[in-house]
């Protein structure tokens, strides 16, 4: 945005201003100033109009403008997995899902793979919204260098990225060290760096498929990194029985006496907890994301997730790559969880916390600036909706706006970090054709090994 002029910011106008701060401020005809890439000044076009005649302006036209969405969990790799035949019979269970399907793709990931994959989800990401995504990754046959190329694809989509490494016993000690080793290098790297826009976790696979000693190791070295876990933690009931049968107790009973828990680890699904594992959770302060749509899709089960909330659990939201689209799954938890408690008044007010208030503070673990909120001295990721309420639009009715209109609404314009990605529909960085097109040759080819 800087070309127009180094001195000059970018002032957007005529804004229906959901600024998702602590009052939920909306702003109608709303106006912000941004400078670089932080938002500076936020109020009405007429106020602001006038005090910068001098910046370049971006009039929004009445769209309805909200801090970009934060997938707190995904899987940028899985991506050229669509619409691939599986060789076996349909899986039966979470287990054969990754024998048959997960396992198998991203040992067949080679490098450019892996690029590709990622530059195609991400543009899924900037057309609807999603402007941070907190990823884990796998590609067993090409891991070190992995995280670079994936670091590379965000680059050039211009979006927020947190990666790790997925560590994993199943393909024996050698492929676990060098995805130890993919972890801590590229975790090094950003600590080096410090860039705004890229951050690190150190990424676990889950409990059943980790050794003691391999956990043990991965604990010594983030502590000495000091970063926490991205892991899958009691998605499926086969977790927790494989942690009672070889250790006597609860998967996450396990990886709190390991010493993985704690407020900057990431326990992902957490479907198949009890009370004693929330109180852990809780204790820890560990957060858990949450990915309805996933749970749903893999017949795994239901987190108790206005439990877990209830208790002081920080859950946040993530796709756990089965959509870009955090609107979706904002969606389908309202309804799953209404449908699981036989109870249309549960898992309403729980969606503002998970998708917005902790999925903010989530992100606030691993970037510096402030996401998802608009406010002077927040990050400028804007997404511009072409949504214009045809009944009165106020602070306290806002979700539901979000679950039955918003949501539905198109996605026009995308600006993360005061740089616009998308303008009106229309990608300003990325060549979406030529990216499809290299990704359909790569993914028949992925086809042909998988
Ligand atoms: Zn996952």
């Amino acid at each position: 945005m800087g070309r127009t002029g180094e001195e000059r910011g970018l002032l957007i106008t005529h804004a229906n201003l959901v600024t998702l701060d602590e009052s939920g401020r909306i702003i109608p005809d709303g106006a912000l100033l941004i400078q670089e890439s932080l938002i500076v000044e936020v109020g009405s076009t007429q106020r602001l109009s006038g005090r910068h005649p001098e910046e370049r302006v971006v009039d929004a036209q009445g769209q309805l403008v909200m801090p970009g969405l934060i997938n707190a969990h995904t899987h940028l790799y899985s991506t050229l997995a669509r619409g691939m035949a599986l060789k076996d019979e349909p899986p039966a269970n979470f287990v054969q899902i990754l024998e048959r399907l997960w396992w198998r793709l991203d040992k067949a990931l080679v490098a450019e793979d892996i690029l590709y994959s990622a530059l195609v989800a991400l543009i899924d990401c900037i057309r609807h919204g999603t402007t941070t995504i907190v990823d884990h990754h796998a590609s067993p046959g090409s891991i070190s260098g992995s995280l670079d190329l994936i670091a590379q694809a965000i680059d050039q989509a211009g979006l927020r990225g947190c990666l790790c490494y997925e560590v994993s016993d199943r393909g024996g000690c050698q492929e676990a060290q060098a995805g130890i080793q993919e972890n801590s290098r590229f975790i090094r790297r950003c600590q080096y760096e410090k860039k705004a826009m890229r951050a690190a976790s150190f990424g676990l696979h889950a409990s059943f498929t980790l050794s003691d000693e391999t956990l043990r190791e991965c604990v010594e070295l983030a502590k000495d990194l000091d970063v926490g876990f991205h892991l899958h933690v009691a998605e499926d009931a086969a977790d927790v029985s494989d942690a009672r049968a070889k250790y006597g107790k609860s998967a996450v009973q396990r990886l709190a006496d390991c010493g993985v828990l704690g407020p900057e680890t990431l326990a992902i699904h957490c479907v198949h907890v009890d009370g004693d594992d929330m109180d852990i959770l809780r204790e820890t302060d560990t957060n858990v994301i949450h990915n309805p749509q996933s749970n749903c899709n893999n017949g795994v089960g239901v987190a108790p997730v206005v439990e877990m909330l209830n208790r002081g659990i920080r859950v946040g939201l993530g796709s756990d790559g089965f959509t870009a689209n955090m609107f979706d799954e904002i969606r389908t938890a309202n309804i799953l969880h209404k449908l699981s408690h036989g109870d249309p008044r549960v898992g309403y007010a729980e969606l503002l916390r998970m998708a917005f208030q902790n999925n903010r503070d989530i992100a606030g673990l691993f970037f510096r600036d402030s996401l998802g909120v608009i406010r002077p001295g927040a990050a400028a990721d804007l997404i511009f909706l072409d949504y214009h309420p045809p009944t009165p639009l106020r602070p306290d009715n806002f979700l539901g706006h979000l679950l039955f209109g918003i949501s539905g609404a198109r996605v026009q314009t995308t600006i993360v970090a005061g740089n616009e990605l998308m303008r009106n529909g229309q990608l300003v960085n990325l060549d979406e054709e030529q990216i499809a097109a290299r990704a359909r040759e790569l993914a028949s080819k992925l086809w042909e090994r998988f």
